[in-house]
């Protein structure tokens, strides 16, 4: 569309900027432009609660094109979780009616004296008061707009009472249950006192070639339809991979103590579809619609709905927090939603905060393992910061600085990112993957425990370093195109239908490599942004908590297991190697020169003439 709003909330004004070529050649979109943005505008050193902190919110190139996945939005800002770049994306319409509303991406600047919504409807942006909706629940805030304006189809961005209250994991919600999770852009929305956006639009999307993108989709469309895995996508989503995760020993259970969850059976994704399941709900133009919609039928929580739960939230508030009923896991999943928490961090730091009461480290933690009615208590105290909660809502890794001593090797977090749903002491690849991650301990960049399964579990090769990089590059690429990366993992949809549908799309004739290479300098350019934050981070910030080191896994077909320090060590450096990092994790001078210069596109299309889609 060509066009970002920069949206200046303490003088109250709106500036529409032309995206310039740098951006687009040399970022792409989405993430590639947040890191851009932040990288140039957010000064080192500020709190990422201050008004000095910005809020990227960018579509990609392919948002809103037909193809299946193209309705995700990437967020991005200085985290308050990890004090360094974060970003989180999430799915949905957002990104689409943003863009149908004229602009590629927003910019949030500066600090409301009072709570405010955003509107933006055909090119046309306001800032409108929003008294009556601070205090709401996420989903609540989303029905109540939708009322006052009169219009069901508008797409909303929301924040909680723990996005208002500062949580510093507290998430973005849109269109009822989708979640930009990680790394507390909620918070960063919160401390603005940005309640909500909502976008609206009916213009068209300017494609290059229209012919060439249908052919495009139409193959890709069909691809997806014929496969059998599409269907258990639609049928389960994510939460297949309970039963798969526990008999690969990699569901996180108690606080991570333990990989191999016995009443796993209990929250399956059988049970999910037999017992909660009342239908599905999808991203826009999407082949396969993974969300699974949940109804309780019976009990003291019936009635209770919500879009999930998926594998991760099952996982971090399920066994991690060691529940056995899919009705309580669903119950959980939508106090989580409405009070506005990631619920991978929600769930990491009450199991943390569990075990810590159960090893004597820390007091007034009224909850215990299974103890739904506790967990539900605990969440709310997070989120209104009221006792105990107003410590958690910190985080893991502030709580362990502050509690010192073992609580520091029971932490489960990485640069202060809670880990994500893949306990892998017996998963070198997933390990390094988790350590090496531009926002924290997140399994999204790099989902490499498949590649630890298919060549073996204890194995320190090398190659490990390499596939862990690549998986890197491509899978932020998605972020950076805006566009779900489903499709490939899970139906093995070839990459190539990405690289020829930019091409169509914008009219640039990189190749998909161009694209990848482009994508590791974006990985360079947030690597670089920590060390900014941290001028004396080093190598010892890309491992992987005490526990995983120390402890051998307890049960399950990995018993006795646990990561090797010298292994990960030299797979680390190996990583580095590869990357051109030093042996400190710092990009050398001539490895970001070279990434500056490149890609070089063969032809730059400079009479790019698009049509409309
Ligand atoms: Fe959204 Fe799932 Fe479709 Fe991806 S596969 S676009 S997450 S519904």
């Amino acid at each position: 569309m060509g066009k970002i709003a920069r949206i200046n909330l303490t003088k109250r004004s709106i500036r529409v900027q032309e995206v310039d070529d740098e951006l687009i050649m040399g970022y792409i979109g989405g993430r590639g432009w947040g890191a851009k943005i932040i990288w140039d505008e957010v000064p080192r050193g500020i709190d990422p609660l201050s008004t000095e902190n910005k809020v990227v919110i960018a579509t990609g190139p392919l948002t809103g094109v037909y193809f299946s996945g193209t309705g995700k939005t990437t967020l991005c800002a200085k985290s308050p979780l990890t004090g360094a770049y974060g970003d989180s994306n999430v799915g949905g319409r957002f990104g689409v009616e943003l863009k149908q509303s004229g602009f590629d991406a927003l910019v949030l600047e500066g600090v409301s004296d009072e709570p405010v919504y955003i509107a933006i409807f055909d090119g046309d942006v306001r800032i409108e008061r929003a008294d009556h909706l601070w205090g709401l629940g996420s989903i609540k805030t989303e029905e109540v707009l939708k009322k006052d304006l009169g219009d069901r189809s508008i797409s909303c961005l929301t924040i909680g009472p723990a996005g208002e209250n500062k949580v510093c994991f507290a998430c973005v919600t849109s269109d009822f249950g989708r979640q930009a999770g990680r790394t507390g852009i909620g918070a960063v929305l919160g401390s603005k006192k940005v309640k909500a956006i909502v976008a609206r639009g009916s213009m068209d999307i300017p494609v290059y070639d229209v012919d060439a993108m249908i052919e495009i989709a139409q193959e890709a469309y069909e691809f997806c339809f014929k496969s059998e895995a599409q269907k258990m996508w639609i049928r389960q989503g994510t939460m297949q991979l309970i039963l798969w995760s526990n008999e690969n020993s990699a569901l996180p259970t108690r606080n991570m103590s333990e990989a191999v969850y016995e009443k796993a059976e209990m929250i399956s994704g059988d049970v999910m579809e037999k017992r909660v399941k009342i239908g599905n709900h999808g991203c826009f133009c999407c082949a396969m619609p993974c969300g699974q919609l949940t109804k309780i039928k019976e009990g003291r929580f019936a009635g209770t709905i919500v879009e999930g739960p998926e594998y991760e939230t099952a996982a971090m508030i399920g066994s991690n927090c060691a529940l056995n009923s899919i009705e309580e896991i669903v119950k959980l999943n939508r106090v989580c939603d409405e009070l506005g928490m990631d619920s991978i961090s929600t769930g990491n730091v009450i199991a943390f905060a569990i075990e810590c009461k159960r090893k004597g480290l820390l007091r007034d933690v009224n909850a215990e393992y299974g103890d739904v009615d506790g967990i539900i208590r605990l969440m709310e105290d997070i989120a209104y910061r009221r006792g105990i909660g107003d410590l958690l809502a910190q985080g893991t890794k502030k709580v362990a600085e502050k509690l010192g001593g073992e609580a520091f090797k029971i932490a489960m977090q990485i640069k202060g990112l809670e880990i994500s749903a893949y306990e892998s002491r017996a998963a070198p690849a997933m390990a390094l993957a988790y350590g090496t991650c531009d926002i924290g301990a997140h399994h999204n960049r790099a989902w490499a425990i498949t590649y630890d399964i298919k060549v073996g579990r204890t194995l320190y090769t090398p190659d490990k370093a390499r596939w862990v990089i690549y998986l890197q590059h491509v899978r932020s690429l998605f972020d950076m195109l805006t566009c779900c990366r489903l499709p490939w993992v899970e139906l093995s949809l070839p990459l190539r239908y990405y690289g020829r549908l930019y091409r169509a799309v914008t009219g640039i004739n990189y190749r998909f490599k161009d694209l990848l290479n482009i994508a590791e300098r974006v990985y360079n350019l947030t690597r670089c942004i920590w060390l900014r934050e941290y001028p004396n981070m080093n190598s010892s910030w890309d491992y992987p908590p005490p526990r995983w080191f120390e402890e051998p896994l307890p049960s399950g077909p990995f018993k006795g297991v646990k990561l090797n320090k010298t292994e990960y060590t030299k797979l680390l450096l190996e990583y580095y190697r590869l990357r051109g990092w030093d042996e400190n994790g710092r990009p050398t001078r001539s490895k970001l020169c070279l990434l500056y210069t490149s890609p070089s596109p063969r032809d730059l299309s400079t009479s790019r003439m698009p049509s409309s889609a």
